[in-house]
């Protein structure tokens, strides 16, 4: 149902059409951007929920967290594999091939449906890895937060300060994922994975089953700091999201137009391959320090939860994980794509995450 709606929105929300990047066969293909009015257009609906039943079907979704995390995994698994099944139909007459990823077409069943073999499926209009990557989980993980929320406010009748310290952080990192939606278009999930389990289930259920791992744990484990410690998380949430943001603010501004405004003054190489890559701001710094203030950031929820237990810890330990092979994956791509212009790169930058440490 909740997959269902936020399908009806991607159609009948208004919004401007992006092009994607160019694809192997020089076709690009058409997105809308209506995320966040689709998201808007939900909350409003929370909204009136609310009004009328009170807590308790935000209660009832924190109560049944478990099936509905259950329900997820069986209807991302299911989609993985509806995906993966069509991806062997013959286009009708005249039409454009199915683009296969490159990766995704080993002939491996098991590792294709794994890793995704038909690179943009697209039911009519619909775009299934645009849709699923950033509207059922990342909204969804904004529900499961606020039913947290509300859950620890029926228990204790307030919301403690480090429920607040997670949940409205993480909120605000999912609007400035919708608020700035045709970025995705150049992420590697999809120019270049195709949509198999692994995005499936990602996008689905991995990201607001355990990206809601610290309001899930507050809800029933409160938590209370000192001014001073809440501070302390606070100042290191902010401070760490502004160096993930204007970061990668910083390059796609300068990709978009390296002569725009805010970019002009910044100092750059030229490579043979016809791109330009920064050497000073941000990306002169380190060379993935977008990735420094994301996990600082994701980190600084974590220290919201206390140290009682190390459960809460599991989401930077696995976010590390995800970003050190993300990081090897993309020095590869840059590395085959910018020869010796990147070795260059990498003296003048040597630095990956932390600026004159590593
Ligand atoms: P990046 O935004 O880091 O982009 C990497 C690309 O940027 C390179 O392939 C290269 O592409 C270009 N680039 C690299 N160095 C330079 C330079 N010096 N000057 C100009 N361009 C350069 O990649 P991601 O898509 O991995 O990450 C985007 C954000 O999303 C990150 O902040 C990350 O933390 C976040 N993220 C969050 C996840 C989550 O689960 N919360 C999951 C994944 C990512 P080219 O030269 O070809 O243009």
């Amino acid at each position: 149902m909740w997959w269902s709606w936020l399908v009806v929105l991607y159609f009948v929300i208004p919004g401007r059409t992006v092009q994607g990047v160019v694809l192997r066969n020089g076709q690009r293909l058409d997105y809308p951007i209506n995320g966040l009015s689709s998201f808007l257009v939900t909350l409003c609906t929370a909204g009136l929920v609310y009004g009328k039943f009170g807590f308790v079907p935000f209660l009832w979704v924190a109560d049944h967290f478990f099936q509905l995390a259950a329900a997820s995994y069986m209807f991302s698994t299911a989609q993985a594999l509806f995906v993966y099944l069509r991806s062997f139909r013959r286009p009708s007459h005249g039409a454009q091939p199915v683009m296969l990823a490159l990766a995704g077409n080993s002939g491996n069943p098991v590792y294709d449906f794994f890793i995704g073999r038909e690179l943009n499926p697209r039911i009519g209009a619909l775009d299934l890895k645009y849709f699923n990557e950033l509207r059922p989980g990342i909204m969804g993980w904004v529900v499961l937060n606020v039913s947290f929320a509300i859950k620890q406010y029926h228990t204790l009748g307030y919301v403690s300060n480090s429920m607040w310290l997670a949940v409205v952080p993480q909120i605000g990192y999912c609007i400035d994922t919708l608020l700035f939606e045709s970025k995705v278009l150049t992420t590697m999930d999809i120019t270049t994975d195709g949509f198999g389990w692994m995005l499936s289930f990602g996008d689905l259920t991995w990201v607001p089953v355990m990206y809601s791992l610290q309001a899930r744990y507050l809800a029933f484990h409160p938590v209370h700091h000192s001014t001073v410690a809440t501070a302390l998380i606070a100042v290191m949430g902010v401070a760490s999201f502004l160096v993930f943001r204007l970061s990668n603010s910083e390059k796609n501004a300068f990709r978009t137009n390296p002569n725009g405004p805010s970019v002009s003054h910044l100092r750059f190489i030229k490579t043979e391959s016809g791109s330009k890559l920064l050497v000073s701001g941000w990306w002169g710094l380190a060379r993935h320090i977008n990735y420094t203030g994301d996990w600082m950031f994701g980190l600084a929820q974590c220290l919201a939860t206390g140290f009682d237990t190390p459960m809460t810890y599991f989401f930077s330990a696995y976010f590390l994980v995800l970003l050190l092979h993300r990081n090897y994956r993309d020095e590869c791509k840059c590395r085959e794509k910018y020869k010796k212009d990147w070795d260059r790169y990498c003296e003048i930058v040597p630095c990956m995450f932390i600026p004159y440490v590593i």
